[in-house]
């Protein structure tokens, strides 16, 4: 048997006219986060594996099973990003005598993680980012919660959720932590093989666990909420009259712990319910201790991850409309060697005029190529067919209504063909 190519599962393609819904996503998420004074990053998408062990932390679902490690031809552990931030706070660690703080960062591209593929969670997916260094107030987790609210409302999307709650900082989260070990203590063996491993080294990751058993005993779990020390309620009451004033509507959830290990005080989620079960779109917070822990300075970062395939699936189940593609302008038909030759120059000085041109690419007959043209809808067939090469002319056909008309091919051929088909610019 032959070689059939076939792609990776869980990873997937994005061809016409669906990568258009990409590009749109794209151009409205990064306007909008330019609009809030946010430029663009780039970071590798493979890194040394230790980054992630550092940032998700090593008792994270996405280092102990989702990632991509392996060992490069120098036998380095090199890991695919499996999400974007630990990249972008290397890159701004290594870089920042040349950064001007507070640095306002967004990026877009691909991440990995070797988790069960089904509805709205593939091994390769895609993230918009926003991340702020140098943002010590409050201020800052303010208006990464209000970009992330802006774009879904440019996007309309509708009936979304926006969940909040704070992890405190290191003290808190000490006591929290000392409180929830002697909670799941009592219960250890009711927990997943995981968490009972997960229980000594970080009991505050089994409230992130998927596992039903283990959610159910979440469930009943002391509350952050009675741990928090009075400065961080006070910058939590903060963060909710800046959402109040600007009208964001929230809801407090004590149970968001979020994925990573990184997080500190503020932490959110935008969640929209779908056929019964809630779907996160978009998770964030702020992460103070992460630059120190990676080797860096103290410095203050606040950020959020948007899931690409997930907005694009709810704003399909949400029948909202993507703008239309651009309909096609014209297109060139020819066969023979001297009309490829006339149809290359007017395709020039079309182009040169602002038009948008195509040019048939085969060798087929007339007929055929019209044919094409009509199922692609062009709007207007330029022939340049045996009898036209000889008259020293080309024939336009509007294609909405079948009416023709002839151009000389002549100096003026450009401006006599603007001024039939006014509508094609
Ligand atoms: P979940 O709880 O759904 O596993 P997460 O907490 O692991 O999400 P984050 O690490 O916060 O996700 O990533 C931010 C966003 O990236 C998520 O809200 C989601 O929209 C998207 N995302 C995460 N993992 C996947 C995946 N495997 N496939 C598609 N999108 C994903
Ligand atoms: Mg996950």
């Amino acid at each position: 048997m032959g070689f059939t190519a076939k792609k990776v599962r869980g990873m997937r393609d994005v061809l016409p006219p669906e990568s258009e819904k990409w590009i749109y996503i794209q151009k409205v998420m990064g306007d909008s986060a330019s609009f809030f004074g946010f430029m663009s990053v780039r970071t590798p998408i493979a890194e040394f594996t230790e980054l992630f062990c550092r940032s998700a932390g090593e008792t994270s679902d996405v280092v102990q099973k989702e990632m991509y490690t392996f060992e490069d031809k120098g036998g380095r552990s090199l890991s695919l990003r499996p999400e974007c931030t630990a990249g972008t706070l290397r890159a701004v660690i290594e870089n920042e005598s040349s950064l001007i703080f507070p640095v306002k960062l967004m990026y877009f591209g691909p991440c990995f993680r070797y988790e069960k593929p089904q509805s709205g969670r593939q091994r390769e997916f895609f993230q918009f980012g926003l991340e702020i260094f140098g943002g010590s107030s409050v201020m800052a987790d303010f208006e990464i919660i209000r970009t992330a609210d802006y774009i879904f409302k440019k996007l309309g999307i509708n009936d979304i959720i926006l969940e909040i709650n704070s992890m405190g900082c290191e003290d808190c989260r000490k006591n929290y932590r000392n409180s929830i070990l002697n909670f799941f203590n009592e219960k250890v063996n009711k927990l997943c093989k995981i968490c009972q491993e997960r229980i000594n080294k970080n009991p505050l990751r089994i409230l992130d666990c998927k596992e039903k058993t283990c959610q159910e005993i979440c469930s009943e779990a002391p509350s952050i909420v009675d741990f928090i020390c009075n400065n961080c309620k006070e910058q939590f009451e903060e963060l909710k009259s800046y959402l109040e004033i600007t009208e964001i509507k929230y809801k407090v959830n004590a149970h968001i712990v979020r994925g990573l290990d990184y997080y500190t005080k503020t932490v959110f989620e935008f969640t929209i319910n779908t056929n019964g079960y809630d779907l996160t779109v978009c998770g964030g917070g702020r992460y103070d201790g992460l630059s120190k822990k990676m080797g860096g300075q103290d410095l203050a970062a606040t950020g959020f991850a948007i899931g690409i395939e997930r907005v694009i699936s709810i704003m399909e189940e949400q029948r909202i409309e993507f703008p239309k593609l651009k309909s096609r302008g014209l297109y060139i038909v020819c066969l023979n060697k001297e009309s490829k030759i006339c149809a290359v120059k007017i395709a020039e000085e079309l182009r040169e005029s602002g038009i948008s041109v195509d040019l048939n690419l085969t060798e087929q007959s007339i007929k055929s190529q019209a044919k094409f043209a009509d199922k692609m809808g062009y709007r207007y067939l330029l022939i340049l067919g045996e009898n036209e090469i000889n008259k020293g002319v080309c024939n336009v056909k509007r294609m909405s209504d079948g009416i023709e008309f002839e151009i000389a091919i002549d100096d003026n051929f450009c401006d006599n063909f603007i001024n039939k088909c006014e509508c094609i610019l």
